[in-house]
């Protein structure tokens, strides 16, 4: 099964993603996690990365869509994966179709998690996240078992520098002129469902898996 979840920053892409990954076994691959990763190691990608990410800027897609098909070519995705933040653009959306159709392969399903924009503002300020394990947490919708510190591996939760008010304002900003175009692109090409993502967090899953139960692998 290949999945692609779109929607704006902080609709619950990597939340659903985590549920997604686990039930169909397959690889969650965030484009956001892994450049983040590279930040924290200060690998060259990182570096580079960096300056994008903290402004809210889309890196640009000469290098992000490398990135991706060294990453689609390990052979965990050999029976399929879920992409969370990548494509971004019409010409990585259509690096990504070509990449596949090389490979003699096609996207499944995108799915589109509709969030009202109203929703989405207190959703990314009260983002926390796990800076070793990824896990993402909300301080009301999604709290931690003890306040401030990881489920799954204790460490002390954080606001990403991006999730704060300035920041995310420009990230809305950017969705809306480089990343809303995909809904189009996909409508056409007749894979895309819309989910509904306003619900709490167990629900949305649910109206996720309506839609993938037709699909097959
Ligand atoms: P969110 O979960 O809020 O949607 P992500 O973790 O997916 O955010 O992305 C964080 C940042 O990483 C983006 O603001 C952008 O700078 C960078 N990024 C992630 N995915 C891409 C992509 N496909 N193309 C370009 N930049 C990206
Ligand atoms: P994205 O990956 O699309 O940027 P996340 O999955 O990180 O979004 O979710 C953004 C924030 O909203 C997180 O703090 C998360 O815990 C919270 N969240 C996710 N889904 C829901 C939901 N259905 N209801 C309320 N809060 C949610
Ligand atoms: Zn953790």
């Amino acid at each position: 099964m290949k999945i692609i979840l779109l929607g704006p920053p902080g609709a619950g892409k990597g939340t659903q993603a985590k549920f997604i990954s686990e039930k169909y076994f397959i690889p969650h691959i965030s484009t956001g996690d892994i450049f983040r990763k590279n930040i924290s190691e200060k690998t060259p990608l990182g570096i580079e990365a960096k300056k994008y990410l903290d402004e809210g800027k889309l890196v640009p897609d000469e290098v992000t869509i490398n990135i991706m098909k060294n990453r689609l070519g390990m052979d965990d995705c050999k029976n399929g994966f879920l992409l969370d933040g990548f494509p971004r653009t019409v010409t990585q959306a259509k690096a990504l179709d070509l990449f596949l159709n090389g490979i003699d392969q096609q996207i499944d399903k995108v799915l589109l998690i509709d969030v009202p924009k109203g929703l989405i503002f207190d959703r990314m300020t009260g983002r926390r996240v796990c800076p070793s394990c990824g896990a993402s947490y909300h301080i009301k919708f999604n709290p931690p078992k003890i306040e401030g510190k990881c489920d799954v591996c204790n460490s002390d939760i954080v606001q990403r520098k991006d999730d704060t008010q300035s920041t995310v304002k420009d990230r809305l900003d950017v969705y809306d002129k480089q990343t809303e175009p995909l809904i189009g692109y996909y409508k056409s090409q007749g894979v895309l469902s819309i989910v509904n993502g306003t619900g709490e967090i167990n629900e949305v899953f649910q109206n996720v898996k309506n839609i993938l139960k037709d699909i097959h692998r």
